[in-house]
């Protein structure tokens, strides 16, 4: 109960049974199914997966290093050489700390779920376990999800929407395009952050001001117009806390008279202030403004 990597493994088996009706299952294999599931948490979400940073796992650190290496925030986009890359690792991490603790605080009289000798490049499951791993792959892996979720909210206490955070493979969104017609009728303001004039409209974007991939969801009291330029170039950092009070400002000036039957969608001053101190704690990349360029990674 000490790491996450029991939930991992079970949702990384559940997963390749269900697939595969091979009883040998490559290490690489069972290896890119970690690199998958906790590439999101670490390179999008920044969640921990220890206490202290100083205590990160070996599985965060070489996801970190891949994720800066090449330059990807999403493992999709990674070059077959990066994923063959972190595969291989991933695999021999599975070797020292995963396969052999696993079975660890299983009850005497319950089978194994896998056979793995040490020096093996693969695992084994019995025709048993394998029928048991697929029949009840989606319920093990709520298990696993459970889990792990409730390690991560000990070791990320004031990070929103952690379960959705375990639970989700790939980050999905949703359109912004209902927010910019209300947004779109303050356009004389310009950018948000630099302050640029759109032409006509043109040219600007809805932005998340506290990241989405914080906050998971898309309050209208996070929105607001951007350029182009600048919301590229802000991708998930912090923004400086001059741009909190903007935005503060700014919803009670603006969308306070235009949402007033639904006041509720309005945080207030000290709950924006809340969440932004909350990712700061949590060690997100900061502070964006359009005074920095582009080029660095968080
Ligand atoms: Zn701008």
């Amino acid at each position: 109960m000490s790491a996450t990597y029991k939930p991992a493994l079970l949702k990384a088996l559940s997963r390749i049974a269900k697939r595969s009706d091979n009883l040998s299952i490559p290490l690489e294999d069972i290896g890119e199914e970690f690199a998958k599931m906790y590439w999101n948490q670490v390179v999008v979400y920044h969640l921990r997966q220890a206490s202290s940073v100083s205590k990160e796992s070996e599985v965060i650190r070489l996801i970190s290093q891949t994720s800066r290496d090449y330059g990807m925030r999403n493992f999709s986009d990674l070059p077959e050489t990066g994923k063959n890359r972190i595969r291989a690792r991933m695999a021999r991490v599975l070797t020292i700390n995963v396969l052999a603790a696993f079975h660890a605080s299983k009850p005497a009289d319950m089978p194994q779920l896998f056979i793995w000798k040490r020096g093996e490049a693969g695992i084994t499951l019995s025709p048993e376990s394998h029928g048991f791993l697929r029949a009840n792959c989606g319920v093990l892996e709520l298990i696993a999800n459970y889990h792990w979720a409730s390690f991560l909210e000990a070791c990320n206490r004031l990070a929103p929407k952690v379960i959705q955070k375990v639970a989700r493979d790939g980050a999905r969104r949703s359109s912004l395009a209902p927010y910019l017609r209300i947004l779109t009728e303050d356009t004389a303001r310009g950018c948000f952050y630099c302050g640029k004039h759109f032409e006509g409209g043109g040219d600007s974007v809805v932005d998340h001001v506290i990241p989405w991939s914080f906050l998971l969801e898309d309050p209208i009291w996070d929105l607001v117009l951007s350029c182009a330029i600048c919301n590229s170039a802000k991708s998930d950092w912090l923004p400086e806390s001059v741009f909190i009070e903007r935005l503060v400002r700014r919803n009670q000036e603006v969308l306070r008279e235009k949402l007033q039957n639904k006041a509720s969608m309005l945080f207030g001053a000290e709950d924006i202030e809340r969440l932004y101190q909350a990712a700061i704690s949590l060690e997100w990349p900061r502070f964006w403004s359009p005074a920095l360029r582009l080029g660095r990674l968080p």
